[in-house]
């Protein structure tokens, strides 16, 4: 018997398809993440209609920080609590800079590489594995898009 796996935070997070879920204005098409939101941010659309928007799965390091303090409860945490590295990625198809946890499986990254999105176990309980995203460093070749 396999074990259910369900992604955490499945309104950001598609975890069968390792996408993070952004909106969508379906008037000027601006991005937003996280899909916390109901109305359009840029103040000169007021547009009200959003979509789904899945966001890309590749992206540039903009900063780092490595937390050292086990963060507060809903958040969760390993026993005995491990530091981690935060990264703010810059997507590279949607422009957007989203936060996200560098895996502790992935080399050293640093300000200016590029990183790729994936899918890791946060925790396991009775109902089966949350899955969450995390980057990884991405040494692939970046795909020149001829202008
Ligand atoms: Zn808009």
């Amino acid at each position: 018997m396999t074990t259910p796996s369900r992604s955490a935070v499945p309104d950001w997070f598609d975890a069968s398809e390792t996408r993070l879920l952004g909106k969508a204005c379906t008037r000027c098409r601006s991005v937003f993440f996280p899909p916390t939101i109901d109305r359009c941010r840029n103040p000169r659309c007021g547009g009200d209609v959003l979509e789904t928007h899945p966001l890309s799965t590749r992206g540039r390091i903009w900063s780092w920080t490595r937390n050292h303090y086990k963060p507060p409860a809903p958040y969760v945490s390993g026993d005995p609590f491990e530091p981690y590295t935060v990264l703010a990625v810059e997507l590279e198809e949607d422009g957007l800079v989203v936060l996200g946890q560098l895996s502790p499986d992935s080399p050293p990254a640093n300000v200016g590489d590029m990183v790729s999105l994936r899918t890791e176990k946060l925790l396991e309980d009775e109902d089966g594995v949350q899955l969450v995203w995390r980057w990884t460093l991405d040494n692939s070749e970046t795909v020149e898009v001829a202008s």
